[in-house]
């Protein structure tokens, strides 16, 4: 990775340890990455992969360009107005990975004036196959904004948008999507095993099956539609299956999902 900032993490749980374990992989310099946390055990096997440790937020600001806000929402705000002064005084950037707070909250608890990005990452970061969305204020440089891709990147895709809303749309399509595939697969899994599978067989070839699917639909240069119209031969037995979800209403129902989904987003913020 060229230019690379020095990337404080303030909270090293499961997220934050998925970004610097992809990072690290990238080729990121261990020693040019804080991580901040209370847990000692923690810090100390990031201290053992070359990292820098500390259990003072504060100090990890000042040493850094970018900082991760990676700690449970709840208390994100007593995290960052203990930040507001070293956030002023060191002006880094700030990328916040917590759901549901919005800008102006995390603006105002950073003290006032921050380059400030708001991400929503999804749970496939944890397997290095995650989709994010960002979105930055008015703050935030083009570098900056190159140097919060390369950290989402580290971890799977990292989309930008261009207003704080569509981030909750992001929310219902890939925030909370990995639910509604899982949700398909319970079904899926269910459905073989009243049609005769054993619940291991049935699991498995849903769970191949979604793979497969998955990685034809990214690998491919046509769309899931013509996709699906290429498998759907007519009069054949996908083209029952693919009639009988049409008629149920399926899209509809995707909708509906979906919009409720970012309705709760808007709600929360
Ligand atoms: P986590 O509980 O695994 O990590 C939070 C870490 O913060 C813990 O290691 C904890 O010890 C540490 N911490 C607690 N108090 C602290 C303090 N005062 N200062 C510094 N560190 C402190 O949580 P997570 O799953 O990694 O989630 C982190 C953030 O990422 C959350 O805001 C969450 O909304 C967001 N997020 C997570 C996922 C996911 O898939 N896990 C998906 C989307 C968004």
């Amino acid at each position: 990775m060229s230019q690379q900032p020095v990337i404080a993490f303030i909270g090293a749980g499961n997220m934050a340890r998925a970004i610097i374990g992809g990072l690290l992989e990238n080729g990121f310099t261990a020693a040019n990455i804080w991580a901040a946390e209370p847990d000692a055990e923690r810090l100390a096997d990031l201290a053992a992969q070359g990292l820098k440790t500390t259990t003072d937020n504060q100090a990890a600001v000042a040493a850094a360009d970018l900082v991760v806000l990676a700690v449970k929402p709840q208390i994100m705000r007593a995290v960052a107005n203990d930040l507001a002064t070293a956030a002023q005084q060191h002006q880094p950037l700030f990328v916040s990975i917590a759901a549901g707070i919005s800008m102006e909250a995390l603006e105002r608890w950073l003290g006032g004036d921050v380059a400030l990005v708001r991400c929503m990452p999804n749970t496939p970061s944890l397997v290095q196959t995650g989709a994010s969305g960002l979105f930055a204020n008015a703050r935030v440089s083009e570098l900056q904004r190159e140097q919060a891709t390369q950290v989402l990147q580290a971890v799977g895709i990292a989309l930008w948008v261009q207003s704080e809303a569509e981030l909750d749309a992001v929310t219902a399509v890939s925030g909370s999507g990995p639910a509604y595939y899982f949700l398909m697969m319970e079904a899926m899994t269910a459905a073989g095993v009243k049609l005769g599978l054993s619940e291991a067989t049935a699991r498995e070839l849903t769970l191949q099956t979604a793979l497969g699917a998955a990685r034809m639909a990214s690998s491919s240069d046509v769309d899931a539609a013509e996709l699906r119209r290429r498998v759907t031969s007519p009069k054949g037995t996908t083209e029952q299956a693919i009639l009988t979800f049409q008629a149920q209403g399926l899209e509809a129902t995707v909708e509906k999902a979906m919009t409720a989904c970012r309705d709760r987003a808007v709600d929360m913020a």
